[in-house]
């Protein structure tokens, strides 16, 4: 069994500021509902619309079936990264003095949101940039090494910047309140106790020991134990954010990534998190009363999960035939689409009204 890459993750501060943006409604064209409507913007889309064919000039996709086209979640749309773009005469021209140039050019050519990301991350200085930080000296001698730390430098590139908020984008971001624990001055509780959920069982954490990396959670060890593991759904949910990011930056290089190898993990990552999320939710909703009122009745928390479920799902979608990008996902969205854990998206989309 092939080890999984965990990105290394900096333990965001997230800060309440105030419900800010809406949804905003500018969703785009999401793509032509497969079955018994069309998703599309502004929620006009006909009930019941799976699947899907994709959306035209890489704009949105098509909809996972585990996303609502009537609801936050189906409503979103991105457009999507180009890797039909050739970044061959920036790999010919490559050189180490030139790596951060590097990362910007083919960014801009293929995925110029995640660029935005790391133009804004730039201008937040965290002991040094997020470029420089995340691709460590021995990948900047090579186009391909400095390529292979993008699914990590864009990501943590998005945590810089949500220092205050969840930004989805540079026209959509949401701040919303007392997303900490209660210890810790918010009003939920901590992500450590997904260690002793219902679901722990059946998705155990990995014996990273033993090299077992089949049927097992790889990301428990880093996020749900020790100090970040008593951190709030505000970490939790940014996180899930940016590991739908890093599926991104996978999908837009999918062609220079391999099975073995570089963004192996993207998948994986993004479902193991959209499964912490339900799993969050549930036991809020069973056992914290205080929690669950939080996420379900604020409309800034509610629409900012639902929003981030939708973004993750456009590009497990998109990637749903990219097996060199998957490294034991299947186990990960298995548990993911448990009726009783999708019921959890099912409640917040009620509470919504959709
Ligand atoms: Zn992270």
């Amino acid at each position: 069994m092939k080890r999984l890459r965990i990105l290394v993750l900096l333990p965001a501060l997230l800060f309440a500021t105030g419900c800010g943006d809406d949804v905003g409604g500018t969703g785009g064209n999401g793509g032509t509902g497969g079955t018994g409507g069309t998703g599309g913007t502004g929620g006009t889309g006909g009930t019941g619309g799976t699947g899907g064919t994709g959306g035209t000039g890489g704009t949105g996709g098509s909809l996972a079936s585990e996303v609502n086209p009537n609801c936050v979640d189906g409503q979103y749309t991105e457009t999507l990264p180009d890797y039909s773009v050739s970044i061959e005469s920036e790999i010919s021209s490559f050189s180490e003095a030139n790596y951060v140039q590097f990362v910007r050019a083919v960014l801009a050519k293929r995925y110029p949101a995640g660029d935005w990301f790391v133009d804004e991350g730039l201008k937040i200085n965290q002991s040094g940039s997020c470029i420089e930080l995340y691709v460590d000296p021995d990948q900047r001698k090579s186009a391909a090494g400095v390529l292979a730390s993008l699914t990590t430098v864009v990501h943590e590139c998005g945590h810089f910047i949500d220092s205050v908020d969840y930004n989805i984008s540079a026209s959509l971001k949401f701040s919303c309140k007392n997303g900490d624990t209660v210890d810790r001055g918010g009003k939920t509780f901590a992500n450590d106790l997904l260690t002793k959920d219902a679901y722990a069982a059946k998705y155990p954490k990995c014996d990273e020991a033993a090299g077992e990396y089949s049927n097992c959670d790889a990301y428990w060890t880093t996020y749900l134990v020790d100090d970040i593991g008593k951190q709030g759904i505000d970490t939790l949910l940014d996180e899930t954010l940016q590991y739908g990011t890093s599926l991104a930056v996978g999908y837009a290089f999918n062609d220079h990534y391999q099975t073995g190898g570089t963004g192996m993990d993207t998948r994986v990552g993004a479902a193991t998190f959209l499964l912490y999320i339900q799993r969050y939710l549930r036991l809020a909703r069973t056992e914290h009363p205080g929690a669950y009122d939080l996420l379900s009745k604020d409309e800034c928390w509610r629409r900012a999960i639902l929003t981030i479920w939708g973004r993750s799902w456009l590009y497990l979608k998109a990637t749903e035939n990219m097996s060199h990008l998957d490294s034991e996902a299947a186990a990960a969205l298995a548990l993911v689409r448990d009726p009783d854990l999708l019921n959890e998206i099912e409640l917040l989309r009620k509470a919504e009204g959709c």
